[in-house]
């Protein structure tokens, strides 16, 4: 898995590199960003609540069936109240989450099932690439020290890895931007 940092930089990425209508400066556009970006790890929290917030990671929340209906419902909802269409609306909010579980994919994993149920529930089965370019992400299997756990040098590592790729990527696509 990535880092909150890692998913972010990556979805802000890919709205800046596209065509949709987004302004960096708008607060409640940014933090839409940031929701979505981040939504799939909203499995933490039902985790949290039983007792053990790693319970449930990387389930159903990881699957193209739930970044397909959050897409439709969340891009069908946000065009009610803006000037963008629907279509092109489901289709970013479905780049940034899509982006989200092929991220996790590329980060280091040492839980059993190692990767994410995509096709879940057609199929159970977890994937996750061969190479890993995002480190490994620490946090405790308990609540009360979850939060605190995520503050440590080794995430702080994971976190500078992260930048760097994200740097890379972000420098490459404006370079190509510039040489069209
Ligand atoms: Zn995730």
């Amino acid at each position: 898995m990535c880092t909150p940092v890692g998913h972010s930089l990556a979805g802000a990425i890919l709205v800046r590199n596209s065509r949709f209508p987004f302004s960096f400066r708008n607060g409640k556009s940014v933090l839409g960003l940031l929701v979505v970006a981040n939504l799939p790890d909203i499995d933490f929290l039902f985790g949290w609540i039983a007792g053990n917030p790693n319970q449930y990671h990387q389930g159903a929340t990881h699957s193209l069936l739930f970044i397909v209906a959050v897409s439709v419902l969340a891009g069908w909802g946000y065009s009610r109240f803006h000037p963008t269409g629907t279509f092109q609306t489901i289709s970013i909010i479905f780049g940034v989450l899509l982006l989200h579980l092929v991220c996790d994919m590329l980060g280091k994993d040492s839980r059993t099932p190692v990767g994410i149920p995509l096709f879940w529930p057609i199929s159970d089965i977890s994937l996750h690439s061969p190479v890993s370019i995002f480190g490994s992400v620490y946090k405790s299997s308990g609540s009360s020290q979850f939060i605190r756990s995520l503050f440590c040098w080794h995430n702080m590592r994971t976190v500078l890895g992260e930048l760097g790729v994200m740097g890379v990527v972000y420098a490459g696509l404006k370079i190509i931007g510039k040489r069209r």
